[in-house]
């Protein structure tokens, strides 16, 4: 039997693609600070991780520093409160 070649080499140039498109577009300001602030926090050791919401949050004041990811469904966010008691 002969095995068919699969065109594994146009799919993954596609992804890159696809990638590199996606990379290439401007972030919005709004994505900006929400990111910098999450590695900033991260950095200084100001945020923690919760596993239940699968998000990381400021430790001091229990606001999420990410948004959920808006799935009504999502087991992370549904059951999200607007800040994490602390
Ligand atoms: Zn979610």
């Amino acid at each position: 039997m002969q095995t068919m070649k699969t065109p594994k080499k146009t799919v993954s140039v596609d992804l890159v693609e696809a990638l590199l498109e996606a990379a290439s577009k401007p972030r919005t300001a709004a994505q900006e600070r929400r990111t910098t602030k999450l590695n900033e926090a991260i950095k200084a050791n100001t945020a923690g991780y919760d596993r239940e919401h699968d998000a990381f949050f400021d430790k001091k004041t229990g606001v999420w520093l990410e948004k959920g990811c808006g799935h009504k469904d999502c087991e992370f966010c549904k059951n999200r409160p607007k800040k994490k008691k602390l």
